[in-house]
């Protein structure tokens, strides 16, 4: 008797960003692997019986290897096991959920991936910045800072300099230099607005604004940390033109 598996994806920080069905199969599911940003309220809602297992980092140790995850939800699956294996924002973005699916895929246990609310959206919403703008932004690249010049798919920052309208970078705090440096050499103007959006959609939230130049700078002042997301292009600009037009209303209704 097999059990499944499930891929799913557990919103961006504020646990009510669930899907509906993601909360259902947490409270059904027999054995729970999770990872560092899921939100211990959605963990809370697991059955009292169920098996927690932490699949992050630890301070000052090693994290969970891919195999051993892998070997982990396969071994409870096959032993008939309701697997749910929960991860921050989506599965699919940056989350390893296509080397999950492969794994389980090769060892012929059913699995189903279950979206989530990816934290380039969450942040988005939250701080005020549109993605895409009729009047700004046509279109929008979802991308990772920490890819190193040396890995099988480099990130092409001389074609996402302008190939993009709004670039959302993902761990790419500890990279904003070498990010800055490469799409300045490319063509886009030190001048763009950009923001860094620090715990997105979370009570402790912070939302950084500058330019694309100034950005480190900043970052180094106000001592931005992980997980953060870094929002570069002129739709950043309507935050400011929100928060303007809310300083207004209050002033009036005050
Ligand atoms: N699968 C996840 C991304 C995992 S990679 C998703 O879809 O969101 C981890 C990176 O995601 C972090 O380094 C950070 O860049 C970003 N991130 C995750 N949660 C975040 C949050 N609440 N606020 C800002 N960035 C976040």
């Amino acid at each position: 008797m097999t059990g499944s598996v499930h891929l799913v994806g557990a919103g961006p920080g504020d646990p009510d960003l669930i899907t509906v069905k993601a909360l259902g199969l947490i409270k059904a599911a027999d054995v729970l692997l999770y990872d560092r940003l899921v939100s211990e309220d959605l963990l809370s809602c697991a059955k009292e019986d169920a098996l927690l297992i932490y699949c992050g980092k630890m301070p000052g140790a090693h994290s969970m290897s891919q195999e051993r995850i892998q070997e982990e939800m396969a071994r409870h699956a096959l032993r008939g096991k309701r697997v749910v294996r929960l991860k921050g924002g989506d599965p699919l973005i940056f989350g390893r959920g296509g080397e999950e699916a492969l794994a389980l895929a090769e060892k012929g246990i059913p699995y189903e991936i279950v979206p989530g609310v990816t934290s380039a959206l969450g942040a988005a919403a939250a701080g005020g910045i549109p993605l895409t703008h009729r009047d700004m932004s046509a279109s929008v690249a979802f991308v990772t800072g920490s890819r190193s010049d040396g890995a099988a798919s480099a990130v092409r920052w001389d074609l996402l300099a302008q190939g993009a309208d709004t670039l959302v970078i993902y761990m790419g705090i500890g990279r904003i230099r070498e990010i800055r440096e490469q799409l300045i050499v490319h063509g886009r103007s030190e001048d763009t607005p950009a923001a860094i959006v620090e715990r997105g959609s979370t009570e402790s939230q912070r939302v950084l604004v500058g330019t694309l130049g100034s950005l480190e700078r900043l970052a180094e002042i106000e001592k931005a940390r992980n997980p953060s997301l870094i929002i570069i292009g002129e739709t950043v600009k309507i935050r400011d033109r929100l928060a303007a037009l809310a300083r207004n209303a209050s002033e009036l209704a005050g």
